[in-house]
């Protein structure tokens, strides 16, 4: 793609040059899809470059985490996404340079570097997970963002359940242990959802599958510095929510930060300054995002600020401060009652589109956006959920239903609607997971688990005594 002039900002360049405006959406999340769909018309070119070849559904992540889903359900490929939409292309590459005075977009892949020119830019390149300044947790904490991530974890719990049968089949009872404690950090919807599942997957799935271990008996903690259980639900669904949670088993503890990770527990400090180690092998990091980094390039070249989780502001129109043809949404944008969800990303992206449409159709543009919101809902575990839209609270089986339909309508694609219901049936009205599957590099995905292998290879191999490791009696 040539790089487009810049002129005067009356006309568009593209009107100027006598072509069709070129539109650059850089990600193909929730925004950076939704633009690209609403721009479906005959006055512009839209090219979606993209560091994925899919478009990723992040909140059922966990559910492909805890092999409930496959991963093909919820990141379908963005170009079939949009295969009949003919004024719009994908492109891989991941976007390195933005650079404003000259309208370019630099973005790498593995053949090499490409500059983009544009008309209009919109940047949805959301954010990233956040340690907050411990990146050194993620090696054995990992996050939860992306595929790789849920595929990772979906390795690591696996793993810990075959790693403690080995384990207590060789009568090494309290690694048995360790490996069966898992902590999810971060007591949000995220982290109440993955606790949910590992309590249902320990206490129904496996429950009947080993002979040395029962799974039933895993330990599945929750932490969070704060003290509420998803407490921007308000107190009443909070109170709910722990109490329910605490019913199914999950072991929750607030007030409680985390200060230290390592491959075989963590520590945490409790609100009096005591500290408290966790012997584990599976950490889940469910505790906050930043927005991702080109928001400093685009801070450093409008002077628009960043908050503190890397959010910059834009005008009220989700623009850039000088640059009427650069709009930046989603979880990138730092704005008072925007949340960082998916409905924040998909309407400031229809805003998007539509002050492109306008501008180039010559009308009016500037307009402020107004989110309007949907509504916040997360899963405990099957018939139970909780629901907040404005005054109206729901709980139990009338929410999860709605959590339910709600996923289904904004799952893309009739196959994998299709498919993600047969899917939820196997594992909500039956007992079963579909999708276990477990490579060796996921087992041993990353540093960490292989650090704890060769921790477990040499304790199971420690021949002190010189006696052979035997296998204990399979129980009944
Ligand atoms: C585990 C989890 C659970 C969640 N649950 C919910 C929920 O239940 N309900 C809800 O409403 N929201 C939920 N969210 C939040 C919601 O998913 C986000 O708010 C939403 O995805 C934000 O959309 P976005 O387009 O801004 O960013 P994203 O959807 O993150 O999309 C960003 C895109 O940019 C691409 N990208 C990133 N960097 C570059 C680069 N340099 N170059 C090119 N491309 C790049 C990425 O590959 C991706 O395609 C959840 C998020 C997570 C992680």
């Amino acid at each position: 793609m040539s790089v487009v002039p810049s002129t005067d900002s009356s006309r568009t360049p593209a009107e100027h040059a006598g072509r069709r405006h070129q539109v650059l959406v850089i990600g193909s999340g929730f925004g950076g899809l939704f633009t690209t769909k609403a721009l479906d018309a005959p006055e512009v070119a839209v090219t979606m470059v993209a560091r994925t070849g899919h478009h990723l559904f992040q909140p059922l992540l966990y559910q492909v985490a805890t092999g409930i889903l496959s991963e093909g359900v919820i990141a379908p490929a963005t170009r079939d996404i949009i295969a009949r939409q003919r004024n719009a292309q994908v492109l891989l590459g991941e976007v390195e340079e933005i650079d404003l005075v000259a309208r370019t977009v630099t973005a790498g892949s593995v053949t090499g570097r490409t500059t983009y020119g544009y008309d209009s830019l919109v940047v949805a390149a959301g954010s990233t997970q956040s340690w907050f300044g411990n990146d050194q947790f993620a090696e054995f904490a990992p996050g939860m963002k992306t595929i790789d991530d849920a595929l990772e974890l979906r390795g690591r719990i696996y793993g810990a359940f075959e790693l403690a049968e080995l384990a207590a089949a060789a009568g090494r009872d309290e690694d048995a242990r360790d490996l069966m404690t898992f902590v999810v950090v971060g007591a949000g919807p995220t982290g109440v959802e993955m606790a949910g599942q590992l309590i249902e997957l320990s206490r129904r799935t496996l429950s009947n599958e080993f002979r040395h271990i029962d799974p039933s008996t895993a330990r599945i903690v929750l932490l969070d510095a704060a003290q509420e259980v998803l407490g921007s639900f308000g107190d009443d669904l909070a109170r709910r929510t722990r109490r329910d949670l605490e019913k199914l088993g999950v072991e929750i503890h607030l007030g409680a930060k985390v200060v230290d990770v390592d491959a075989t527990g963590l520590e945490v400090e409790h609100h009096d300054g005591s500290r408290e180690r966790i012997e584990c092998s599976t950490k889940v990091w469910a505790a906050g995002v930043k927005a991702n980094r080109l928001t400093r390039t685009l801070s450093e070249q409008t002077g628009a600020e960043l908050d503190r989780a890397g959010r910059i502001s834009t005008n009220p129109d989700l623009t850039l401060p000088g640059h009427p043809e650069v709009f930046v949404i989603g979880d990138m944008v730092s704005m008072e009652g925007l949340p960082g969800v998916a409905q924040g990303a998909i309407q400031t992206g229809r805003h998007a589109a539509g002050q492109i449409l306008r501008r180039v159709r010559g009308e009016e543009t500037g307009q402020a956006f107004e989110y309007f919101d949907k509504g916040s809902m997360a899963t405990i575990s099957r018939f139970r959920a909780v629901m907040k839209r404005g005054r109206i609270e729901l709980t139990g089986v009338p929410a999860w239903v709605a959590w339910l339909a709600v996923h289904l309508f904004y799952i893309i694609g009739f196959k994998s609607q299709l498919s993600t219901l047969a899917h939820w049936a196997i594992s909500f009205l039956g007992r079963d997971r579909a999708e276990r599957t477990v490579t060796e590099q996921q087992v041993l995905a990353r540093l960490a688990l292989e650090y704890l292998g060769e921790d477990f290879l040499r304790s199971s191999l420690r021949t002190s005594r010189g006696e052979q490791v035997r296998l204990r009696e399979q129980q009944d």
